[in-house]
């Protein structure tokens, strides 16, 4: 059997039933061929015509013989996503290095041969949730027996143990800081190695080439993991440890990559981007980095987030008066209004300071948009602390907001924080503050009416009638087209503002 066309299967039987097997295969006419790769484990790797894998598959199923479940060949597999986009980056990475190796994406977790939650612990309500869906995983492998399960992100680095004690079978766990190790724990487990642990940080990953079946027109790119900032109440420097900014050879490489796959818009990621720094003697800072990557040929758009109030330089603002590729949109959370409720976050800035930094902004900018992250019941906030959080809110006019009701994380120094705010008073303070931002993003999108904006058009919309794409301000725009010019930069002018999109008209198709 030549190996082009080929598809390998690796598993362990007994040792001693390898020459059984073999035979067996034999005698199928060259259906298969097996090759032993370690004769005392009895791990065993089969070569099976593509296509018959799955008949193949039968019959050493019928043999009873695996002491192990199958990996390689065309698999499945299916990531669950949770929390922030560095999540998404790093579960990008693990579905390029499967693809690579053969594996193919389910279209459902009932239909995977290898499931992986990618978790977040921010917040409790996150944490619950990744517990409930490892269980619900868990629950499908029962009548999947052979199925791998593997969990990674925060929740490992955070609770390791309590997640091996309350959930023993799990294959795999790797933690955020560790994901590049991700092929080797592959490899370990198709060695026959259970429950494969990785915490010890690793390098930062690159992404693998994708055999390009259907390109994204954007894509994230990580330019360091994560933070030294220590905000009192967040988990994320615990988990995600220390900042460690990437090799700017990597990012341009990773960015050319994209971009030959057909990538038109990049955003970079990190937890604090304004604070990247690399090299010894003559240090490349954030603006220098995006400058850089703003000359990359057939790069369109350039984002990034996120960036911490405290860092945000003057020379990070000319970047917006100067890059013409950069958008028109900055996300800078703010996290409340109040300067004692600041300070008690360790946030290092004050509501004026903030407000200076959106006034410069606006003015490198005009009509940038601006979005945010705010959180409410922080320990010791009072009525009036929550009311300098709806002041700022009224004063910046965010184009979008995500708000939380502040959630105590265990390990960080706010746990300790008090007098806590009852949960009936944040939730009431949540629906004041949501309902003020409503109305405030309504009034962001009804002022694009009658406007023409340009859009990225990022391919057809959910109800598969419209194309849909995005202003630079990050806006959602759907619209109907006779052809499709996915990729394509278009103008488009706006008829109607919804909720939370606009729906518009081309009006060129340059
Ligand atoms: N690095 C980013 C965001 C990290 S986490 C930054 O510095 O802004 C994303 C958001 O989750 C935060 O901005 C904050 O609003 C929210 N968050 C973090 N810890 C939280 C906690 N303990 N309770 C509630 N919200 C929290
Ligand atoms: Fe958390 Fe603060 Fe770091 Fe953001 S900057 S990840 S909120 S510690």
């Amino acid at each position: 059997m030549k190996e082009k066309g080929n598809v390998k299967l690796t598993f362990t039987v007994p040792s001693n039933r390898i020459m059984f097997l073999s035979n067996i295969l034999m005698g199928y006419d060259g259906m298969a061929l097996l090759r032993t790769l370690d004769a005392k484990r009895g791990s065993v790797e089969v070569m099976v015509s593509r296509g018959l894998e799955d008949r193949v598959m039968e019959i050493i199923e019928s043999l009873d013989l695996k002491k192990d479940r199958v990996l390689g060949g065309r698999k499945k597999f299916y990531i669950v996503t949770m929390g922030c986009q560095m999540n998404e980056y790093d579960s990008e990475y693990m579905r390029r290095v499967l693809l690579k190796k053969g594996w193919e994406e389910a279209s459902s977790l009932e239909k995977s041969d290898m499931a992986i939650l990618n978790t977040c612990t921010v917040r409790k309500k996150p944490e619950q949730k990744a517990l409930s869906l490892l269980g619900r995983i868990l629950h499908v492998r029962k009548k999947r027996p052979h199925m791998l399960v593997g969990v990674v992100g925060c929740l490992v680095e955070h609770k390791a143990e309590e997640i091996i004690s309350k959930f023993p079978n799990l294959d795999f766990l790797i933690s955020p800081g560790s994901i590049s190790g991700f092929e080797n724990v592959l490899e370990e487990l198709s060695q026959g190695k259970k429950c494969v642990i990785l915490r010890d940080p690793t390098k930062l990953p690159c992404l693998p080439q994708k055999e390009a079946k259907k390109a994204s027109v954007t894509a994230y790119v990580s330019i360091m993991q994560g933070c030294n900032n220590y905000c009192t109440y967040c988990v994320v420097p615990y988990v995600r440890g220390p900042e460690r900014s990437r090799d700017p050879k990597d990012i341009l490489n990773e960015i050319r990559l994209l971009i030959s796959e057909g990538v038109k818009e990049i955003t970079l990621l990190g937890q604090n981007v304004n604070s990247y720094s690399y090299g010894d003697k003559r240090r490349l800072s954030f603006p220098g980095l995006l400058r850089l990557i703003s000359s990359v040929e057939g790069l369109e758009r350039l984002r990034f987030t996120t960036s911490h109030p405290k860092d945000l330089s003057d020379e990070l603002i000319l970047c917006f008066k100067e890059i013409p590729i950069l958008c028109n949109h900055l996300h800078l959370p703010v996290q409340a209004g109040s300067n004692k409720v600041l300070s008690l976050m360790g946030r290092n800035y004050t509501k004026e300071h903030y407000l200076k930094l959106v006034e410069k902004l606006r003015e490198a900018r005009e009509d940038i948009a601006i979005t945010t992250d705010m959180m409410v019941g922080f320990p010791g906030e009072t009525e009036e602390d929550f009311q300098e959080t709806l002041d700022i809110t009224r004063r910046v006019g965010f184009d979008i907001m995500f708000s939380f009701k502040y959630s105590d994380r265990e390990g960080t120094e706010a746990f300790h924080l008090t007098p806590k705010v009852p949960e009936e008073e944040k939730a009431n303070r949540l629906l004041r503050l949501q309902e003020l931002q409503r109305e405030i993003t309504t009034q962001k999108y009804k002022a694009l009416e009658k406007k023409i904006c340009e859009v990225l058009v990022e391919g057809r919309s959910k109800d598969g009638l419209h194309y849909m794409g995005r202003t630079s301000t990050n806006k959602i725009v759907n619209f109907l087209s006779q052809s499709d010019l996915t990729g394509r930069l278009i103008e488009v002018y706006i008829e109607e503002a919804l909720n939370n999109s606009l729906r518009g008209r081309i009006i060129t198709r340059e």
